[in-house]
């Protein structure tokens, strides 16, 4: 199995593409936006600028990111492929991770990009809440993924969270760190020959299915 990275703007889906394929393909799938929530101790200083960096919308140091990382790819379980969301960001990252791979001698693997209309992300980022305990993510704001009781969770019945940098400002400088910061990773990759382009404009299963005939004509 190649392993997978998704270029893709906030909240156009990686997050839940990511897990239907770790699912099907049983690869684990490595969220560096979660690596860094994980690793915040409220206590030390360079979690405080982490979480600052993070609630503004702009992109934590390389050097911390390449460290998560690098740790993160030793484990046993990356053996055999992994799926990455929310990295490489920019273009020295993609950089620095073509460097990584040739150490540890793994090819670079599919990149998919995740094609999508701003207004669509806008709404998916001010009405998401997800579940603390089970990972579940819903909507307040769109019919089909609304939880069945307001603000909890369908499976534990637990109040739902939302992400501190979910609103609709930090939206917007998300967005823009997105076109300055990431979409020229699209010609980066496309002049390596392995992007891959997903209309993801339409519903989460047929993305999946895009997805999964590019992954099976790869193999
Ligand atoms: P995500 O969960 O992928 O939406 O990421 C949430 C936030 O984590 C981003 O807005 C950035 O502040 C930070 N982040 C995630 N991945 C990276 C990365 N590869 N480089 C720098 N910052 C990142």
């Amino acid at each position: 199995m190649k392993s997978i990275i998704f270029i893709a703007p906030p909240a156009a889906g990686k997050g839940t593409q990511s897990k239907l394929i770790s699912k099907k393909y049983n690869i684990p799938h490595i969220s560096i936006g979660d690596l860094l929530r994980y690793s915040i101790n409220s206590e030390d200083e360079s979690s405080k600028k982490i979480n600052e960096y993070m609630e503004k919308g702009l992109l934590v140091s390389d050097d911390i990111i390449l460290n998560l990382l690098k740790n993160r790819l030793k484990q046993q379980d990356c053996i055999s492929g992994y799926i990455l969301d929310g990295f490489p960001r920019n273009v020295n990252q993609a950089k620095e991770y073509d460097k990584l791979l040739e150490k540890l001698d793994k090819d670079l693997g599919l990149v998919i990009l995740l094609d999508i209309d701003k207004e669509i992300l806008k709404n998916r980022i001010v009405g998401r809440l997800s579940c603390n305990k089970c990972g579940s993510v819903y909507n307040e704001l769109i019919k089909e993924t609304k939880p069945k009781n307001v603000g909890l969770c369908d499976k534990c019945n637990l109040k739902l969270s939302k992400r501190i940098d979910d609103n609709e400002e930090t939206f917007e400088m998300r967005y823009n760190t997105y076109l300055k910061e990431t979409e020229p990773l699209i010609n980066y990759y496309d002049d390596k020959g392995c992007l891959y382009r997903v209309n993801a404009n339409i519903n989460a299963d047929l993305i999946f299915k895009e997805i999964q005939s590019i992954i099976g004509s790869s193999i």
